[in-house]
């Protein structure tokens, strides 16, 4: 390969020219950028809801039984009266999950 900058040859993968020092951009190859984890998005369920979805898409975004987030809400509107606002809010705010399309599993009757 010729150093752009001298014009000289210079071997193969070098990332500086030996000749007059300059530094190459055709060297080693940088690492790839570790692409982070896509984010989690806030949905409401729609594949287990009992009213909105909102319990089941919170629990699902932090990783929680949907019942304990059920529960906790309902103590929340029972004694507090914010969760049935927060709850309003949510349901209005979050967008809904795309419905999971279960693609029916063929049966297998082979073997009977
Ligand atoms: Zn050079």
């Amino acid at each position: 390969m010729l150093c752009p900058n001298c014009q000289k040859e210079i071997a193969d993968g070098s990332r500086f020219c030996y000749n007059c020092g300059a530094q190459l951009a055709s060297g080693a190859t940088p690492p790839a950028p570790v692409s982070p984890a896509p984010a989690k998005r806030l949905m409401r369920s729609s594949r287990d809801k009992k009213i909105g979805g909102v319990c089941a898409g919170v629990a699902d975004y932090f990783d929680m039984d949907p019942t304990i987030v059920r529960v906790v809400w309902l103590l929340a509107v029972l004694f507090g009266g914010t969760g049935l606002l927060i709850y309003i809010i949510l349901w209005i705010v979050l967008p809904l999950a795309p419905a999971v399309i279960s693609v029916g599993v063929p049966t297998t009757s082979a073997h009977v």
